[in-house]
């Protein structure tokens, strides 16, 4: 609802933030944030009622769109029964989630461990593997983000690492990105090769012997959206089988719907082979982030390692009541509305082939890659060197969709199309010509 807008709420929201909030990943001197008022499916409004389609979903994270009333609902409703309690205490709207959340990944995993988001997700299941081999290294892709604490940040590939870089134990390495290979490869199938033969080589470096996991994202997100080619993942799950090391799956922004499935690595197109992981980190989109939320889904061997010994992790909110009734609603009203089956279609039937039709007539659309409704436009001031688009090229692409109506994602030199997986025909079809209007604006 857009009743009850004062322009005044905006303005003093605008000004308590400015002066008292301090904000993530910025300088804090120059910040002008967009202050939303109000939210609803697909749409944010502000104070003066201008509505935007959110094709960011945030930070792709609102899968089932703003203000769902069902799992509003479910958390007006725990709030009336039980709105806390400590972890060492059973409740049924944990039990309930843990046990959907098993549901949807599947045989091969037995329990759910809750924390508050998607970096203490990875810095447990890192303890976790470290925990059950005896072995500390972990190895990731230099193109990856995996959160902000301790561990997860140190894991993380891109700029963020590097002022924080305290944690010890992490080894980087390339993974495929076929359209700016480090590998020098002409074709996808060249790319997998070469990446698993980068990867061997970094292994053999390393010492087998000491590496606890490999820690991937499903699909690499925030890095561009990086599908990976087909027998990757395949190759990678045997090099870790042939070393006794673990394979974690970050499913923190590919999970629940984005990719028209629950997990990245369910989908036919990123994992054909179907191998499976033996952890995998979840938050965002499995309650949508209406309350902060996120978890590991063990495997049998690795929880059970856990039986006797005592796992040395723990948080206040583990499984926080609100947080869990909120996991249920959302899975359950996704399950009812066919929520996945809509990010599917619109994915192969609109945005696909949309995106690709924008490409075809603007030249600083390099490459569109993606599935479901988890898109990259790859921007480059010259197809040919396939040379990446100045900030400010972004910058000033931003400022034509705002003032458009929609709410963009932008990473690097890239406009990343990631709406909620409930989007209509129509807001897509608002949304392309919104693009295209955008990239007509806007030269190379
Ligand atoms: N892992 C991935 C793949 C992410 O995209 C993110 C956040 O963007 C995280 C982990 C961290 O999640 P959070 O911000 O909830 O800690």
């Amino acid at each position: 609802m857009t009743t009850h807008l004062d322009p005044a709420d905006g303005t003093r929201a605008h000004d308590l933030d400015r002066a008292h909030v301090f904000h993530s990943w910025s300088a804090q001197g120059a910040l002008n944030p967009m202050v939303i008022a109000g939210a609803s499916g697909s749409e944010v409004w502000d104070f003066e009622g201008t509505r935007y389609l959110d094709f960011s979903s945030q930070l792709v994270n609102v899968n089932i769109g703003h203000t769902h009333p069902k799992v509003v609902a479910a958390i007006q409703e725990q709030a009336a029964i039980l709105p806390t309690i400590a972890p060492p205490h059973a409740n049924l709207a944990r039990g309930e989630a843990a046990k959907r959340i098993l549901d949807k990944a599947g045989p091969g995993f037995e329990k759910v461990f809750f924390t508050n988001g998607g970096a203490d997700a990875n810095e447990n299941a890192i303890r976790m593997a470290r925990q059950f081999t005896g072995r500390d290294k972990i190895l990731s892709h230099y193109r990856s983000y995996h959160g902000n604490t301790g561990a997860a940040v140190v894991a993380t590939g891109d700029w963020r690492r590097i002022p924080n870089e305290f944690a010890r134990g992490h080894v980087h390495f390339f993974g495929p990105f076929a359209y700016r290979s480090e590998f020098w490869s002409e074709s996808p199938e060249q790319e997998t090769e070469r990446a698993l033969h980068h990867l061997t080589r970094v292994i053999q470096a390393e010492g087998p012997g000491s590496i606890a996991a490999i820690l991937l994202e499903g699909i690499p997100g925030t890095a561009g959206v990086l599908v990976p080619p087909p027998g990757y993942l395949t190759g990678v799950r045997e090099l870790a089988d042939e070393h006794g090391i673990l394979l974690i799956l970050d499913e923190v922004m590919s999970g629940f719907g984005r990719t028209g499935d629950w997990f990245a690595w369910q989908n036919q197109t990123v994992n054909p082979d179907g191998v499976v992981p033996d952890l995998i980190t979840f938050a965002k989109g499995v309650n949508s982030g209406y309350v902060p939320a996120g978890g590991v889904i063990i495997s049998p061997a690795i929880a059970h390692s856990f039986d006797e010994k005592v796992f040395p992790g723990g948080l206040t909110y583990s499984g926080h009541p609100l947080a869990m009734a909120s996991i249920v609603a959302t899975i359950d009203a996704m399950e009812e509305e066919g929520v996945l089956d809509n990010a599917a279609r619109v994915g192969r039937d609109l945005l696909g082939p949309g995106l690709a039709a924008l490409a075809a007539k603007h030249p600083m659309i390099g490459e569109v890659r993606g599935l479901g409704v988890f898109w990259a436009l790859d921007l480059v001031t010259d197809p040919a060197t396939r040379a990446p688009v100045p900030a400010s090229v972004i910058g000033a692409l931003k400022a034509e969709l705002l003032a458009r109506g929609l709410l963009p994602f932008a990473a690097d030199n890239r406009i990343h199309v990631v709406p909620p997986c409930v989007v209509t025909d129509d807001e897509v079809a608002r949304a392309l010509a919104i693009y295209d209007e955008a990239f007509t604006a806007v030269p190379a």
